[in-house]
């Protein structure tokens, strides 16, 4: 049993594993996506409930315990079994997504999730209770961060339930969270690399001023490496001697963000401050 590797902590406790299954709301119509069902503590629930269950397991053994669990019953032929890593698998369609999954794949999970079309209604997500409260912060508060940004661009967020150690065998080290995520439908229209690297320099030091942070080092190459590209694409002529610098800094001026600092900026003045770049022609990604 390869605890670590895997981060397989079974949860015990019924009552929880039902409240899990609760949260979701399942409708008899629904198709599920579960990830690392382990020995199917919460597969078992949502088969009561749902119409079918894809369920990602990476262990085999694991997938061969939740195959003897539903062997010869009903909820045995709406159960599928798809032996392999989430990051990489194919994932069908799903309306609802659960899952208590190992830590170590908590961002790609989220991330892989999101981007996945058609978008799904709700998904409930087990979480190391740090990764949770940091997913659900909003702006102005110590937690805000790029990763609360990225992820309440696309999806609402709450921590609907915590969980201590003492319901999993063996217990974590960690306490746990678990957070409701519903997507914004329709998507807002920003591309996630623009926005995304927006933040790495905006966050990079998060109490720092936007204009301090676009002045760090590397970040000025890179973006006039991105606004020559776009140029060319685009046949802007670039005039001699432009200053590139201080285009930058003209857009900061007048969006009004140079001296804000990223710690207290919300979703609606990182998008802001990105469309005013891109009229001026200067892109992240
Ligand atoms: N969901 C079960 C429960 O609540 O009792 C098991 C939880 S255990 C924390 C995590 C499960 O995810 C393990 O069965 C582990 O083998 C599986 N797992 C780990 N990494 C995975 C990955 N990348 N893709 C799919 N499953 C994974």
């Amino acid at each position: 049993f390869n605890t670590e590797r895997f981060g397989q902590h079974i949860l015990k406790n019924p009552q929880t594993a039902q409240s899990i299954v609760d949260l979701a709301s399942l409708r008899p119509t629904d198709k599920v996506l579960e990830v690392g069902p382990g020995t199917g503590n919460l597969t078992v629930r949502i088969l009561e409930k749902a119409k079918h269950v894809t369920a990602v397991e990476m262990d085999p053994r694991m997938a061969a315990e939740l195959t003897k669990r539903v062997q010869g019953k009903p909820e045995q032929r709406k159960l599928e079994i798809v032996i392999g890593d989430f990051v990489k698998a194919a994932l069908p369609y799903f309306d609802v997504c659960i899952s208590n999954t190992p830590y170590q794949i908590s961002s790609p999970l989220v991330f892989r999730l999101l981007s996945h079309r058609p978008l799904f209604r709700v998904a409930i997500l087990m979480f190391q209770r740090e990764f949770a409260t940091r997913l659900v912060a909003q702006s102005g508060t110590a937690l805000w961060s790029r990763l609360s940004a990225n992820v309440q661009l696309y999806a609402k967020v709450d921590l609907v339930m915590n969980v201590s150690k003492n319901n999993f065998r063996p217990p974590p080290k960690v306490e746990s969270s678990v957070v409701r995520v519903v997507p914004r439908d329709p998507p807002p229209p920003v591309e996630f690399g623009e926005f995304d690297g927006l933040g790495r320099i905006v966050f990079g030091r998060r109490n720092k001023t936007v204009h301090a942070n676009f002045m760090a080092k590397g970040v000025m190459e890179m973006l006039e490496t991105n606004w020559k590209t776009w140029a060319s694409v685009n046949d802007v002529i670039i005039e001699d001697g432009l200053d590139f610098k201080k285009k930058v800094e003209e857009v900061l001026e007048e969006t009004g963000f140079a001296e804000s600092r990223a710690a207290k900026m919300d979703i609606n003045d990182l998008l802001k401050l990105l469309s005013a770049f891109h009229d001026a022609g200067i892109h992240f990604a």
